[in-house]
């Protein structure tokens, strides 16, 4: 068959460059985010025990019930209230599969979670980008002029925001909210990196406002691999992605796993506090370099070597066996690097490195 005769995707698919991660094999790899330890032991066992009473031959639960009834307790929001789906790319999916799509706009502001306009690709929901200032704040009337001029149905708001790590004002959040709440629209406060920063906006959610927040098994919970993630939100939100979800969308194995962590959340809460105590020490670190970098209240810290070369200090990175990630060439983002808080060792490996390279 000649190429001719292929079938091309659709533009805005086909013109995409697709989302990359690239891993490489190296002995300290600081480039996602990621939790440097695994969960607890007692956990682990429960999961193993768990799993001999799974009807393997027969579908999981569909409406996931207990995991939703757990994270609810945990939250202290009704059940009708949780969504969980594979990971919360997976949640923020079915957000702009039920709320965007054709016809339809999301808004984020840039620099921020490179999934967001991703996804919003994908779902043929047309994105547009509102601007941070130059040291990554949000300008709030800037922000809140955006959804007047632009009527999205979905703005998002990531706070703590990746790659920046920088942590929204609260009252920023219930700002746009009111001006959000007015078009009609949903604002989707992104908090994948929530529980290393003290003020969440779960506790915000209620029936009569269209606020829905994020979360995610992946960081604090150290439980990337299970790819679980959830959505508070109100009843009628939730109802709706529950449509677009495909039937049996989370598999009986990690709606267990994803149950039984919650009662680890003291074991979890320590990994926060050892990691945001590291984070510390991390900041401290850089400040003794020749670089910038920006306040932080998540796992990772975004720097720039002060000669700008991003490029080629990564580099000198991996010669050393020392994984970040290398954002120097996103837009707005010229010579930035991120760097995810390790183990103290992995910390320790990746200053000493980059004190070298510099
Ligand atoms: N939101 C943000 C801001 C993230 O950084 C990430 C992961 N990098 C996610 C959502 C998605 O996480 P997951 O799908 O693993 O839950």
């Amino acid at each position: 068959m000649s190429n001719s005769a292929r079938l091309a995707a659709r533009d805005s698919v086909a013109l995409m460059a697709g989302y990359h991660s690239p891993q490489l094999d190296v002995a300290v790899r600081l480039n996602t985010n990621e939790s440097p330890t695994p969960p607890p032991e007692g956990w682990a066992d429960e999961v193993r025990a768990a799993l001999a009473d799974i009807d393997w031959h027969r579908y999981p639960d569909r409406g996931a019930h207990e995991l939703r009834a757990a994270l609810a307790r945990h939250e202290r929001v009704a059940p009708e209230q949780v969504f969980a789906a594979n990971g919360s790319n997976e949640v923020l999916q079915c957000l702009l599969l039920a709320f965007g799509g054709p016809g339809r706009k999301a808004l984020a502001f840039e620099p921020t979670y490179a999934l967001h306009s991703h996804i919003a690709g994908l779902t043929a929901t047309e994105m547009v980008s509102g601007e941070r200032n130059g040291d990554f704040t949000l300008d709030a009337d800037q922000a809140i002029a955006m959804v007047g001029r632009h009527r999205p149905a979905v703005t998002f708001l990531c706070s703590p925001n990746n790659p920046t790590g920088m942590v929204e004002p609260p009252d920023l959040a219930m700002r746009l909210l009111e001006h959000v709440s007015a078009l009609p629209g949903i604002l989707l406060v992104d908090e994948a990196y929530g529980q290393f920063n003290p003020h969440s906006a779960v506790g915000e959610v209620d029936e009569s406002r269209p606020l829905a927040v994020s979360r995610t098994y992946s960081k604090t919970w150290s439980m990337a691999a299970a790819r679980l993630g959830y959505l508070v939100a109100p009843t009628w939100v939730v109802a709706e992605l529950d449509k677009v979800a495909l039937p049996y969308h989370l598999d009986a194995f990690k709606q267990v796993a994803g149950r039984l962590a919650l009662a680890y959340e003291d074991d979890m809460k320590a990994r926060v506090a050892e990691l945001v105590a590291e984070r510390e020490r991390l900041a401290a670190g850089l400040d003794s370099l020749p670089v910038r970098q920006w306040p932080s209240g998540a796992n990772f810290i975004l720097f720039r070597p002060d000669s700008g070369d991003g490029d080629g200090v990564w580099q000198r990175l991996v010669d050393r066996s020392v994984l970040v990630r290398n954002c120097s060439s996103w837009p707005r983002l010229a010579g930035c690097l991120r760097v995810t808080v390790g183990t103290p060792a992995e910390n320790d490996a990746f200053l000493a490195a980059l004190r070298e390279v510099l």
